[in-house]
C-alpha cells in the first residue's frame, strides 16, 4: 500500500494530485504515523515527509502526505502565522491569484479576511482572467499571494505591475518563484520551447524562464519595495529539520510604498 501510494505521489501530476486529495487524507495519517517532521499548515506528524519533484529539482523528504504542502507553502504559512498580522488583523482586503489548495479553504475560513480569488482557469478561483491585465479597479487589496507564476507567464513585469495597481498603498504581497541561487541573472531563452528542453533548461516542462538571484530586481522595476525573510535568522537548525524547510530559502515581501 505504501508503495502505491508513493508512486502515485510521484508520478502523477500536482493538478490531478490535488484533486484526488482527499484519498490521502484518509490513508496519509496510517502509513506515515510517527513523529519526525511536522507540517505546520495541517498540524500533523509523520514518520517522513514524501519525495517530489521532475528527475532534474527531485527532492527527498518534503511533501506532506496529508495535505501536499512543500517547503514553500510551510515557510509562507509560518511567515503570515509568526511574522505578520495575516491572521489577527481587523480587516484585510486579499487577493490570491493560482490559490494553493493547501491554504484555499483556511483563508477563505479566516473571519478577518475579504477574499477573492483569481486565475486563468483554476476551479477554485472566483474570478478568471489573464494577470497581464486584470479586470480589477486599483488600490484595492491589503494583501496579494501570487506564488509559482511568474515562472509561466509571457511578461512577469507587465504582471507584477498588474498586481501593484491593484493594491493599496501600504499593501503587501508574497510572490514566490522557483529561484536558482547559482545564477546571478535569471536565465530566459525564446528559441527553448519543447516541454522537454524546458524542463532541463528550466526545471519544469510548462516554466519559460528561471529567475536567479535577481528576482528582487524585477519586483522592484514593478514598483514594489522588498523586504527579505531570511529564514535562518528566524527559526533554529532543529525547527527547520522538523519542518523540512528549505535551507536558505528566502521569503521576500514586497511592499507598495
Ligand atoms: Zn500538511
Amino acid at each position: 500500500m505504501k508503495s502505491i501510494y508513493k508512486y502515485l505521489l510521484n508520478t502523477l501530476p500536482r493538478p490531478l494530485l490535488i484533486r484526488l486529495s482527499y484519498i490521502f487524507k484518509f490513508f496519509a495519517p496510517y502509513l506515515y504515523r510517527g513523529n519526525k517532521v511536522t507540517c505546520p499548515v495541517c498540524e500533523k506528524s509523520f514518520s517522513s515527509f514524501l519525495s517530489y519533484g521532475s528527475s532534474v529539482a527531485h527532492r527527498e523528504n518534503v511533501l506532506c502526505p496529508y495535505d501536499l504542502t512543500l517547503e514553500r507553502h510551510r515557510l509562507m504559512w509560518l511567515y503570515l502565522k509568526n511574522e505578520s498580522d495575516f491572521f489577527t488583523a481587523n480587516k484585510l482586503k486579499v487577493l490570491h491569484i493560482a490559490p494553493e489548495q493547501c491554504f484555499y479553504s483556511k483563508f477563505k475560513a479566516q473571519k478577518n479576511l475579504d477574499y477573492l480569488t483569481g486565475d486563468l482557469e483554476s476551479p477554485l478561483a472566483d474570478l478568471h482572467f489573464d494577470l497581464h491585465h486584470i479586470p480589477l479597479e486599483d488600490n484595492q487589496f491589503d494583501v496579494v499571494f501570487c506564488n509559482h507564476v511568474m515562472e509561466h507567464v509571457d511578461d512577469p513585469i507587465q504582471c507584477m505591475t498588474e498586481l501593484f495597481r491593484v493594491m493599496k498603498i501600504g499593501g503587501w504581497a508574497i510572490m514566490q518563484v522557483p529561484q536558482d541561487f547559482s545564477r546571478e541573472t535569471t536565465y530566459e531563452d525564446a528559441s527553448i520551447t519543447s516541454p522537454e528542453d524546458r524542463e532541463k533548461h528550466f526545471w519544469q516542462k510548462d516554466h519559460v524562464r528561471l529567475f536567479g538571484k535577481d528576482y528582487p530586481q524585477w519586483l522592484e522595476k514593478s514598483g514594489f519595495s522588498v523586504d527579505v525573510f531570511e529564514l535562518t535568522n528566524h527559526y533554529d537548525q532543529e525547527t527547520i529539520d522538523k519542518f523540512r524547510l528549505m535551507q536558505g530559502e528566502l521569503l521576500y515581501i514586497a511592499r507598495k510604498k
